[in-house]
Parts: structure tokens; sequence; C-alpha cells
């Protein structure tokens, strides 16, 4: 008997097994020194899947440096580990609870792809990151905290899960009357559009409020495929935001972060915050000084539409958690006035009002 089976030849599946992940590959496709890649493989996961492999146009450029390790990651030891003070900030491991009335949730140690920059660098990929216990005992502590009201799902990539996996961390969650919003921080709309399909965004449906943060870097990475994965999502009734990272190279300027905001909320992506980068050991050579990103916010604000402007970040080392920079608008008082700077470097005033 003949059995037709619909499945496209390219599922999510097979392109998460098809992917380059050793160095080997690399030099093929790059000619790039294999000893050098080994010694940074062997510190930090690789692994680059089929689809955003191809979004590299040559070597070197913004989408090849977010994922094809670089020697500066073992060689430049500037940075710690967990400048975030995550681990100690976890009740049990793979929790943080930084906030009164959130958590973040680690329910998954793998990626689509491995971020160089990644500020979990010392953990995604590997084993132990996420357990069955760990996700057992996380969702326990979550249920005995009466003050969480927002859970906010993380990893490694919480939609690197299957389906029926999701579900069920989901629906325990879900049922904990306290919790109010359920937040999914993933990159997979980026880095694997493939994985949003009609089946997932219908699942998802079922646990409103639920938002999704994506994580886009460069325009590049706005294409057909992951304009489709993102409408999906939206008319699931998920609102998605952005988090974008500041990164040195790959989109430090006023003009190329101007046109990742226009593009993603031309997508229905509402960007939220964008990152000044951890003090992460093994990423500093993608660094910024802090002066950049205000340069940049600076350069948004007034030019493009508000809808694209991000709040600028920074997580503060010690678990000093996260607060907006912003350039200064607001020059001095001159007796019962104001100066302010409008965007366009004008001085304007406006009156001290006695309250
Ligand atoms: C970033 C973060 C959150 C969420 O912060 P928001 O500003 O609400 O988006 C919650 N917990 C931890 C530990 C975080 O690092
Ligand atoms: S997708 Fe997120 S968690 Fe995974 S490597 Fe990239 S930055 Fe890190």
């Amino acid at each position: 008997m003949m059995v037709s089976l619909k499945k496209p030849v390219e599922t999510w599946e097979r392109m998460l097994l098809s992917g380059v992940s050793s160095p080997d590959e690399l030099a093929h496709s790059f000619g790039i020194d294999i000893p050098d890649v080994r010694q940074v493989v062997n510190a930090y996961p690789m692994f680059i899947n089929p689809y955003y492999m191809g979004l590299i146009k040559c070597r070197g450029d913004a989408i090849y440096r977010q994922a094809v390790p670089d020697i500066p990651e073992i060689s430049e030891l500037k940075g710690t580990p967990d400048p975030l003070n995550e681990e100690d900030l976890s009740p049990v491991p793979g929790l943080t609870h930084k906030y009164p009335d959130r958590v973040l949730f680690l329910v998954s140690g793998r990626c689509a792809m491995y971020c160089r920059f990644c500020n979990r660098k010392r953990k995604v990929g590997g084993a132990g990151m996420v357990t069955e216990e760990s996700i057992r005992e996380g969702i326990k502590y979550i249920r005995s905290d009466k003050n969480i009201r927002d859970v906010l799902l993380s990893g490694g990539d919480p939609l690197l899960l299957t389906d029926a996996g999701l579900f069920k961390i989901l629906s325990e969650i879900r049922a904990i009357p306290h919790v109010e919003v359920i937040r999914i921080g993933t990159r997979v709309p980026c880095t694997l559009p493939q994985r949003i399909t009609p089946n997932l965004a219908e699942m998802l449906k079922g646990f409103h409020p639920l938002y999704i943060n994506t994580h886009f870097n460069h325009p590049w990475e706005v294409t057909p495929e992951s304009a489709l994965a993102c409408s999906m999502l939206a008319d699931a009734g998920i609102p998605l935001g952005c988090q974008t990272v500041l990164l040195k190279g790959i989109n430090d300027s006023v003009e190329i972060m101007g046109e990742l905001m226009r593009r993603l909320v031309a997508i229905r992506v509402r960007p939220y915050y964008l990152f000044q980068a951890d003090l992460v050991k093994g990423t500093s050579h993608f660094w910024t000084g802090l002066k950049k990103g205000i340069e940049v916010m600076a350069g948004l604000q007034g030019y493009v539409s508000g809808m694209c402007i991000p709040r600028f970040m920074i997580d503060l080392p010690d678990g000093g958690g996260k607060i907006p920079v912003v350039p200064e608008y607001i020059k001095c008082i001159d007796g019962n006035e104001y100066i302010i700077k409008n965007y366009q470097g004008r001085e304007l005033r406006y009156p001290v009002i006695k309250e």
C-alpha cells in the first residue's frame, strides 16, 4: 500500500540534526584554522543550523561573527563566567529569583545556534544545565512562593523543547493560581523560524496571558521565514517583544540599529530592551562602552517611530538587576526654567512647576 507522508522535507527537527557542529565542517565552508576553532569549541559549544548558516554572506560578517567561534573567546581573559550572580540568586538550580514578583526559569539547555556572545556561555549546551529534576524543583518553588506573578521561561531556548514537553511545563505553571503572566524568551523566531509551526502556535494560544520576547541583532536576520514565524505567533494573540544585544562590529551604529528596529516593527515585533553586553568571560571582543549605547539611543529618538525605540538597559553586576540608561535631555535649571535639549540638539525652556 502506498502511504503518502505529507511532512515537509526540511522539518526543524531535521535542521537540528544537520547543522554544523565541528571545526572540520567550518573549515570546509570558510577555510578557517581547525586547531584554533577546536580549542574554542573545547571550552564553549558550537552549533549552527543550516538556516542560520545560510544567512552568512561572507566570512567575518555580522551573522558569521554571532555564530562562528573565534580565538578571543579563549585568549581574552576579561570578565567573569557569571557576572550577574545568577547562581547565587538561585534558590533551586536553574531558577533565578532576583526581583520580588518574577523569576527566571531555565527549561532547556539547548539552542538552535550557540551565540558566541551568550551571557550564559558558562552553561548553555551542557547536559547538566536543565534536568527533569531541575524543572520539577523549579515548578515546586514557583508554587511555594505567592509573590511570583510573572514566570520567564528561558534557557537555552525553551522552544527547542518538543511541543509535548513545553505543553507539560506550561500546563503546570498555568495551574498555579498566583502566576499571572508567562513569558518565553526565545531566539528561535530569528535563528530557526521553521520551529514556529501552526501546531505550536495553536498550543501556545491556550496559555494566555503569554508573551514572547525574541532576540534579533541584525537587519539581515529579518527574513521572509522569520516574518512568517512572527506572524503565526502574533496571530495566536501573543505580543512579541525583542531583546537585542548591542555588539561591537555587529550592530553598534545608529544606521544598523535603526534599520533593525524598523524591520522588527514591520514584522509585528515591538523592540523591548537593547542590552549593554554583560561582562561575561569570553565575550569581551563584543563589548562596547556605555557611551556607544547612549549615542545609538540618541540617534534613534525623534528620527524613527517611537514604536521602534527599545529601552537601553544594563544588567548590573553582582545581582544589581537591570536599569535603563537614557541620554541626558535635561541640561540644567536656569531660575524658574529647565533648559532641555531636544532630539536635534536645540535648547528649549520648560517652566519649573511648583507643587
Ligand atoms: C531579566 C530578568 C528578569 C526579567 O526582567 P524584566 O525587566 O521584568 O524583563 C527576571 N529575572 C531575572 C533574574 C532576570 O535576569
Ligand atoms: S539563543 Fe540565547 S541562550 Fe542560546 S546561545 Fe544565544 S544568547 Fe545564549
